[in-house]
């Protein structure tokens, strides 16, 4: 099971904002801004180069998004960055999709 898919199943430990029944956040526990939360899917996607060309994950991209959105809104955020690194190339180092929500506020 990689990291994130235990951090959703409850085995490692992490600070929580937000669930539904397809996606969580939680906080970056190296954090790389003054707020720097992870919105991941439930559904585990190596990369953004694994997603299909369906609905279903169109939806949950997309919802990700808003996830963010609503975060950032909800913690007065007035600008802020959100980030996909992709592949080892890109950055990436956990393998299964999330997206960064930073701020330097
Ligand atoms: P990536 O480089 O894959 O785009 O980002 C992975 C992020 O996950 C990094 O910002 C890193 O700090 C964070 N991270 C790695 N391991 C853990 C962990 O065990 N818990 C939490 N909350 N974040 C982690
Ligand atoms: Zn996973």
């Amino acid at each position: 099971m990689c990291i994130f898919c235990k951090i959703l199943a409850k085995e490692i430990p992490a600070e929580f904002l937000f669930e539904n029944g397809d996606i969580v956040a939680f906080k970056d526990k190296y954090p790389k801004a003054k707020t720097h939360i992870l919105i991941v899917p439930k559904k585990h996607i190596e990369t953004i180069k694994d997603l299909k060309e369906d609905e279903e994950d169109e939806i949950l991209v997309g919802k990700m998004f808003l996830v963010a959105r609503d975060i950032a809104k909800g913690l007065k955020l007035d600008g802020y960055q959100t980030l996909f690194n992709v592949g080892r190339a890109g950055g990436q180092e956990v393998m299964h999709i999330h997206l960064h929500l930073m701020s330097h506020q």
